[in-house]
């Protein structure tokens, strides 16, 4: 595979998976497909775009003509274009139906139209629900609680059908929660991060006892390329291996890390759904060779560093 077509390359994992392809020999041609929402920043693809193997094609997954276009000039899709934070969905669910659910099922589409040879569709642990003990097989029933992980759900399984029902050789990953560089601070980490750097207070959700796997993007990268060059076509493929802690716990790290003490945490009444634990069981991207090589307390260091040292890039996102 050699021109590979990422949508929402202009955002936090695309952007990263894009500087890890430039890297590799035998890819010669990248394309992102982004619309640049409120979460894409064409910044991001600062160093990328410096390569001539990198073209930025600005413009919506829904765009049928134009995904017909790029579809037929490459050999794979990777595909992280999404509404990707659930706040904002439980605000308003439609931009999420709109783009998970619509927008996936053009590409799919576009891509067995066309006959593209692989489609990696880039989907969430948050699918399973929570999981009070144990940890979610990829064969395991889906039970999303908030309209984000609905619309990953529903996403997943039109991603599913394609397979199944034309044979467009689509695989899926499933990865825990991210964090690190040019994350938009609205998801936790950068969100605690840039409010301590800047000296503010930081709010917990419940008691903070709920738990979340934190896989470092690099990492998640790292699996989602093994799954484009070796995952087999019709095939889940949970993306764990992070580190489990407690909102508590990471919350004590954050402050570790930034220098300031717990005077600054504010706890307020939990949301309605918010789901107590995430867990996954990833051994069959093992299998595939994979192997997280970040160490949480030194992916959080290294990511601290970058926001400590960028503040332009997240103060004015920090404000919107
Ligand atoms: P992000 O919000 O940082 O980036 C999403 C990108 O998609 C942005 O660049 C945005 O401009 C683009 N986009 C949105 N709607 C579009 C549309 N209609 N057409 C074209 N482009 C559009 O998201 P992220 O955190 O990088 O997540 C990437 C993918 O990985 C998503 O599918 C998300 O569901 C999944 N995921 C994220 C995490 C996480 O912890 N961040 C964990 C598991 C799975």
């Amino acid at each position: 595979m050699e021109r590979i077509l990422v949508t929402g390359g202009a955002g936090f994992i695309g952007s990263h998976f894009v500087n890890r392809l430039v890297q590799a020999s035998d890819i010669t041609h990248i394309t992102v497909l982004d619309a640049l929402t409120y979460a894409g920043n064409r910044d991001n693809l600062r160093a990328a775009l410096t390569s001539p193997k990198v073209t930025f094609a600005h413009g919506d997954i829904l765009d049928r003509a134009l995904v017909d276009h790029l579809m037929a000039e490459h050999d794979a899709v990777v595909h992280f274009a999404a509404e990707s934070h659930v706040d904002r969905s439980l605000a308003d669910a439609g931009g999420f139906v709109r783009t998970n659910v619509l927008g996936t099922q053009n590409l799919l589409d576009s891509a067995r139209r066309i006959g593209i040879r692989k489609f990696v569709h880039a989907s969430t642990d948050e699918v399973y629900g929570g999981l009070p003990s144990g940890s979610a097989m990829e064969y395991d029933q889906l039970r999303p609680t908030v309209p984000y992980s609905a619309s990953k759900a529903g996403s997943d399984l039109i991603a599913a059908s394609y397979f199944h029902s034309y044979g467009v050789p689509v695989c899926i990953t499933r990865s825990s929660n991210n964090y690190g560089p040019r994350q938009y601070p609205e998801k936790l980490i950068p969100l605690f991060v840039s409010r301590l750097l800047n000296g503010e207070q930081v709010t917990i959700h419940g008691n903070g006892e709920h738990v979340r796997n934190w896989l470092h993007v690099e990492d998640n990268c790292q699996g989602v390329e093994l799954v484009l060059r070796r995952g087999i076509p019709g095939e889940v493929y949970n993306l764990g291996g992070g580190t489990d802690l407690t909102t508590n716990e990471l919350t004590a790290m954050l402050l570790r890390e930034t220098g300031a003490t717990w005077d600054r945490v504010v706890y307020v009444p939990d949301r309605a759904a918010n789901d107590i634990r995430y867990s996954m069981d990833w051994k069959k991207m093992g299998q595939l060779g994979y192997q997280p090589q970040h160490p949480l307390a030194q992916g959080l260091a290294q990511t601290v560093d970058w926001y400590r040292r960028n503040p332009a890039w997240w103060t004015d996102r920090a404000a919107a």
